[in-house]
């Protein structure tokens, strides 16, 4: 089946993907893989301990796979949209999410793209051929995109693009057909292509940027500590000692991505397969902690931002408050402190208390009966 490789690459770039890359499948990502889960810096997403196998090797997630086909897609705002405009005053969301939710425009480019693959291949490529992800399935898609050449992994750990910066969407399609690999980001030493850090030189921006010290090694990232983790994966408490760290940011971190000096060559993103939703930056922190379930809903409808629920946002919210001095937040902390989350009420009593306003919470304290919760009355600020 010979599907040419270029033709390929302007149909998909036509698409609206940035960037169309190559790489040969060839099993080799599993050690690296392995040894960040038994260090424990996986923090509790066990999904990816029962998928490393297939993560090490695309010929158990597509049988017969032979190339990767990786795709990237600029998210950066033009200036002066989203956080872009808004510095510490207002609570700070990762850029990304500031869109309707990615994997659902994004899947439907690659559902186009593999009818591309069926249309080239000329009958002899079926939907068996071929199989997409963005971010979706058991495929390690920052590893590919290195060998594919379209960046290198920074010592943030984020794929970084010579063109885009730290600001792209990566989607893979697995394919059983053979296209020649695409050259990847080497250095002079032959060899040594997806090493960490290989571009950094002697930079260390974002390792000293980050704010809980959740980059320990190189493009090693610790999730137990990192404020993305922990303010979006982490469905409960957060630990006591991460939460000054976490500092204005309501949901996600770009502190790592926005540090890096390789952003200076990146420009405002096309567009074409994503939605803007950069108005959502302007929710006033009180606004946030106001919200109902109604309102949550219908706000962050078709947003990645509605996959932490309104208990997370609530609890993500109350810690910004109490970081950030936001005494017109009080009456609204208060109200949470009776919320019927305990995990909302938690960080509602913390956030009270470091705000000076104990005595406020005398009401919500002599119903209160959750262990987690009674410990935050009890713990030292
Ligand atoms: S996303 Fe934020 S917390 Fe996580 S490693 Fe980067 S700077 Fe640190
Ligand atoms: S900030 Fe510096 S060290 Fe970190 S990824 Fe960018 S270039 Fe590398």
């Amino acid at each position: 089946m010979g599907v040419d490789r270029e033709t390929v690459r302007a149909r998909l770039r036509a698409l609206g993907f940035d960037e169309v890359r190559f790489a040969r499948v060839e099993p080799g990502f599993g050690p690296g893989l392995s040894a960040w889960i038994e260090a424990g810096y996986h923090a509790d997403m066990n999904w990816m301990e029962r998928t490393v196998p297939k993560r090490s090797d695309p010929a158990l997630v597509l049988p017969g796979a032979r190339s990767v086909i990786m795709l990237g897609v600029n998210y950066l705002p033009p200036a002066g949209a989203g956080n872009a405009g808004g510095g510490a005053a207002r609570p700070a969301w990762a850029r990304y999410a500031l869109y309707s939710d990615y994997h659902d425009t994004i899947k439907e480019a690659l559902a186009a793209a593999g009818r591309v693959l069926e249309e080239l291949g000329g009958g002899a490529v079926t939907p068996a051929d071929y199989r997409y992800y963005v971010d979706t399935g058991p495929v390690i898609e920052r590893g590919w995109a290195a060998k594919s050449g379209l960046g290198f992994i920074g010592k943030n750990a984020m794929l970084i693009s010579r063109t885009h910066g730290n600001w792209l969407f990566l989607a893979a399609v697995l394919t059983t057909l053979e296209f020649e690999p695409d050259e990847p980001v080497r250095k002079e030493a032959a060899g040594r292509e997806t090493e960490p850090g290989l571009l950094c030189g002697k930079c260390t921006r974002c390792m000293d940027a980050c704010p809980t010290q959740a980059l320990p090694r190189p493009g090693v990232v610790d999730a137990r500590r990192c404020v993305s983790y922990q303010t979006i994966e982490n469905k409960g408490i957060i630990p006591r000692e991460l939460r000054a760290g976490i500092g204005h940011r309501i949901y996600g971190c770009d502190t790592c991505l926005e540090v890096c000096p390789w952003n200076r060559f990146a420009q405002a993103g096309r567009q074409v397969l994503l939605a803007a939703r950069y108005g959502l930056a302007d929710l006033p922190l009180r606004e946030v902690l106001e919200l109902t379930p109604e309102r949550f809903a219908a706000v962050f409808k078709g947003t990645a931002i509605k996959r932490v629920k309104i208990t997370g946002l609530l609890r993500n919210a109350s810690i910004v408050a109490a970081n950030t001095g936001a005494h017109e937040c009080l009456g609204a902390l208060v109200r949470l402190a009776g919320h019927v989350s305990p995990v909302v009420r938690a960080h509602a009593v913390w956030a009270v208390r470091k705000l000076g306003a104990a005595d406020q919470l005398a009401e919500a304290r002599a119903v209160e009966t959750d262990p987690s919760v009674l410990a935050e009355y009890e713990a030292t600020l």
